[in-house]
This record gives structure tokens, C-alpha cells and sequence, in this order.
């Protein structure tokens, strides 16, 4: 379980990101993290593996409080946290197999990773995670011959790597086409529960994260201002999120979107007859 607890950030600048955030997430479950931009998402998943330095609050992993870690302890302890970014961040001239591989950085010995010798037993569970995610047949693949789809899937499958008690996500398929995503929503709802891993899903596709996640939080200006499941998010507790103007935008972009794809595929079909 991750708890949050009166979690605050306020950077350098003067910018308040976070105010008092505290919720918790339970094994096994994936909760969606939904809200306009500069609502304070990514810094909230940056707090949580403190790439970004809370100024206030408690992070809690199992009973460790991450704020509180010297330097080689939290070295330590975000083995524990699995990252999958938007752009996978894989190691492009690297084979899917290493790439996965480097998931246990974290827990073989520096001299190892150099020379890539990994021990046989995380080689075997490496074949296992890809075989999970269907890569089977790419191991041998260098990462940047891969679809995005496809690399998305190394990325799941390196975070798994590392046996992890928590999954951080960020916006998983901001770079994918509408049936990528959704199946790449689906493995990662599916290994939560297969594995008891909690998981935040930073989302900026509201469709989406009410088809998949199990529980959605709504940030605005830093704030928790909807926390519940997914049928409850209405029209309302959308403008509460995004403001009026805002929320209809982004309807209304979705909309057009839908008229150009119909659009399209009426000229395909023109084309075809
Ligand atoms: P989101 O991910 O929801 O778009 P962010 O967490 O990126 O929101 O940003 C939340 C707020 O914090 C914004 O006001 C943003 O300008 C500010 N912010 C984010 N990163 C920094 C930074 N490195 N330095 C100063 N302010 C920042």
C-alpha cells in the first residue's frame, strides 16, 4: 500500500504544485490521475520517488516513509518503485532482452551491468516478463526497431524487472494511436492484478481512464478535488476538474476528432468503391 499523507510541494520559484495532498493506494489497485495541465500530476509522481523533493508531507511505501531516506537508502528503496514514462525511455541500440535487463541495474553489481553479465536466474525472468507482455520473438531486436506499441511493452516488462512494490506511470500512451492504447491500458490493469501491485496511472485521455482504472483522482491547482470510482466522474466533477471552459474544450476536441475520423474513413471507403 502507498499512502500520501499531507503531501505539499512548492518549488524555488514560488509556485505552489502540491497543497496537502493525502490519499492512499491499495495493493492491486490502479488508480487514475486525471487533471488540466499544470494541476500538479507529474509533480506528484515525482514527489513519490522524490526525483522532485517534497516540502512537506509523508510518502509512505510499506511502512518506510520515502521523505525521510538518506541518500543510499532511497537508492534502496526505488528499486521498489517501477517507472513506465511516455516516451518508454529505452536505450535505443540496445536489444529489447538488455533493455529489459536493465530493470535490475538496481540490484546487480556495477561491474556486472558493465560487462552485461547478468545472472542466468534474471536472465530467466527477463524471457518470463517478455513472453508476459508477447515480445517473445523480438528479444533479440534492437529497441529502436520496435512500433510504439511494441516499446511500451519493453517498458512494462523492464519495470516489472525490477520486482517492484509500486508502479509510477506517466501518461503511458500519450504517443500511441486509440488501439494501441487501449491495449496497452488493458496489460497494465491486468499485471496490477495478476500481481498485487498498486499503481498511479497519470492520464490526460478522460475516456480512457474511465474504461481501465478502478478508481479515478481528480487534481486541480494542486488540490484533490474528486476522489471515486469511475462511474461518478459526471459532468460536473469534470468541471469541477477542469473548469467550465476548459472541460468544454476539451469535449469539443474530442468531438472534432471523432468528425475527422469519420470523415477520413468515409473518403477511404469513397476511395475503395
Ligand atoms: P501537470 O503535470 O499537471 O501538468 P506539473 O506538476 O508539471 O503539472 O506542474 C504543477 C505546477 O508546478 C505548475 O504551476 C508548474 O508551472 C509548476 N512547476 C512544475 N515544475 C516546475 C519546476 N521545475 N520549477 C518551477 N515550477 C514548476
Amino acid at each position: 500500500m502507498l499512502t500520501l499523507d499531507s503531501l505539499s510541494k512548492t518549488y524555488k520559484t514560488g509556485d505552489t504544485a502540491l497543497t496537502e495532498v493525502s490519499l492512499s493506494v491499495p495493493k492491486g489497485q490502479i488508480m487514475g490521475l486525471i487533471g488540466p495541465s499544470g494541476a500538479g500530476k507529474s509533480t506528484l509522481i515525482r514527489c513519490i520517488n522524490r526525483l522532485v523533493e517534497p516540502t512537506g508531507g509523508k510518502v509512505i511505501l510499506g511502512d518506510v516513509d520515502l521523505v525521510k531516506l538518506g541518500k543510499a537508502d532511497l537508492r534502496r528503496q526505488r528499486r521498489r518503485i517501477g517507472m513506465i514514462f511516455q516516451e518508454y525511455a529505452l536505450v535505443e541500440r540496445l536489444t529489447v532482452m538488455e533493455n529489459v535487463l536493465s530493470g535490475r541495474l538496481g540490484y546487480v553489481p556495477f561491474w556486472r551491468s558493465f560487462l552485461r553479465k547478468y545472472p542466468p536466474a534474471d536472465i530467466q525472468r527477463a524471457y518470463q516478463l517478455l513472453d508476459r507482455v508477447g515480445l517473445m520473438e523480438h528479444a533479440s531486436k534492437r529497441a529502436d526497431a520496435l512500433s510504439g506499441g511494441q516499446r511500451q511493452r519493453v517498458g512494462i516488462a523492464r519495470a516489472l524487472a525490477q520486482d517492484p512494490d509500486l508502479l509510477l506511470v506517466d501518461e503511458p500512451t500519450a504517443s500511441l494511436d486509440p488501439k494501441t492504447s487501449r491495449q496497452i491500458m488493458r496489460l497494465l490493469t491486468e499485471i496490477c492484478a495478476e500481481r498485487n501491485l498498486p499503481a498511479i496511472v497519470n492520464i490526460h485521455d478522460v475516456p480512457l481512464a474511465q474504461q481501465f482504472m478502478q478508481r479515478i483522482v481528480g487534481l486541480r491547482a494542486g488540490r484533490v478535488v474528486f476522489d471515486d470510482a469511475p462511474e461518478l466522474l459526471t459532468e460536473d466533477a469534470l468541471t469541477r476538474i477542469y473548469g467550465e471552459e476548459d472541460w468544454n474544450a476539451m469535449r469539443q476536441g474530442d468531438e472534432d476528432q471523432a468528425t475527422a475520423e469519420a470523415d477520413s474513413r468515409e473518403r477511404l471507403a469513397a476511395l475503395v468503391r
